[in-house]
């Protein structure tokens, strides 16, 4: 590896927070979300490292299942959008795969479908998001066809929030009460909290909790808690300071020439662009870090740079390193002037960004 634009991940980080998580929902059960390749972390090494204390793993199709399974990983794994097509039936079988059961269609494939060892499935209601899920009214009805279901052998309750990040929105509270409601009188464990959930909602843990984005040390909050708080950032983006240059006032930085030196400026060239997966669309005063100390994007971001301002960082030299996010700098503050969300940053990093693991 030459280009010194790297992810460092800290194994020991997602194990705290699993274990965060875990005190936030006493007595739950945990399914690690490690969908998109471990929100851009690494599916297998995470599976890895939480393989002894997840009770499952819960990834958005069977290729990511598989991958795991290929890994060795034997813990159940959730498919959260369960098949698109009764073509999968014999993998899911195969790998002995946990389906989210979220339509008719898929209910009466899993019926017709010829699986020898029964299945455990989680049967999803949609109690107010509006993306997947039976209607309430017809969720008593799935759920007895599918316990008598051959295919079956055990359902999960669950349903999913829309709102669950917006601290003061009581739409968590209205879908946990549609939810419940229409539950009445059938068996099964409950799950129903995301990150958000499980760090702001305690109402709503029931049985298996559902951590994705906490795992990775980014809260999903709109506003700070003990909780979120506690989290421990496991991804360093790191890139290298390339080229320093001074610029005269007036003159323009980088394509289009969208910053404008007010004053004599001392801009660096930066390892990393939106090749890699940095978002293009960051504007002027985007915060990144060099040696400790916080200074901004100045410029558009290229294919593969980004120029900042080192006017103030006299001892910045030549192959300083750059912080895009990490320890020292939120990612939820690069998202919040990006005008996205941690989630897109970091699944939106690409194969060119190499992930170097530490600390298992
Ligand atoms: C992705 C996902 C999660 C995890 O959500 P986070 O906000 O990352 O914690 C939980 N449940 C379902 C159904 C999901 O799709």
């Amino acid at each position: 590896m030459f280009r010194p634009t790297v992810a460092h991940i800290d194994l020991a980080a997602v194990r705290h927070n699993f274990r965060l998580a875990q005190q936030c929902a006493p007595g739950c059960k945990v399914v690690a979300v490690i969908k998109a390749n471990g929100y851009g972390h690494g599916a297998v090494p995470l599976a890895q490292t939480l393989a002894t204390e997840a009770d499952a793993f819960a990834v958005a199709c069977l290729e990511e299942a598989i991958e795991l399974r290929m890994a060795d990983i034997r813990n159940p794994i959730v498919l959260l959008e369960g098949f698109f097509s009764a073509a999968e039936l014999p993998a899911i079988a195969h790998y002995q795969l946990t389906p989210v059961i979220h339509n008719a269609q898929q209910l009466a494939q899993l019926q017709t479908g010829a699986i020898q060892s029964p299945l455990t499935v989680w049967l999803k209601m949609d109690s107010g998001m509006h993306r997947l899920g039976f209607p309430p009214a017809d969720y008593a009805a799935a759920y007895s066809t599918l316990s008598r279901c051959n295919a079956v052998q055990h359902i999960v309750l669950m349903s999913h929030f829309a709102c669950a990040d917006e601290l003061d929105n009581p739409f968590t509270t209205q879908q946990l009460a549609t939810f419940t409601a229409h539950c009445r009188g059938l068996s099964g464990a409950i799950s129903l909290a995301n990150s958000a959930a499980i760090l702001a909602w305690p109402a709503t843990h029931g049985q298996w909790i559902r951590p994705g984005l906490m795992l990775y040390g980014s809260s999903p909050l709109d506003r700070v808690t003990a909780n979120s708080q506690a989290l421990q950032a496991v991804m360093q983006l790191q890139a290298q300071v390339i080229s320093i240059r001074e610029v005269a006032p007036g003159e323009g930085i980088g394509y289009g020439g969208r910053y404008r030196c007010p004053r004599l400026t001392r801009v660096g060239v930066v390892s990393i662009g939106y090749a890699d997966g940095y978002p293009r669309h960051a504007p002027d005063g985007t915060p990144v870090v060099v040696k400790g100390q916080r200074t901004q994007l100045i410029g558009r971001v290229s294919m593969d740079m980004i120029t900042i301002d080192l006017t103030h960082l006299p001892q910045v030299v030549l192959g300083d390193t750059v912080e895009l996010w990490g320890k020292q700098l939120n990612i939820n503050e690069v998202a919040a002037a990006c005008g996205t969300l941690s989630y897109e940053l970091l699944t939106r990093l690409n194969q060119r960004v190499p992930l170097q693991y530490e600390s298992c």
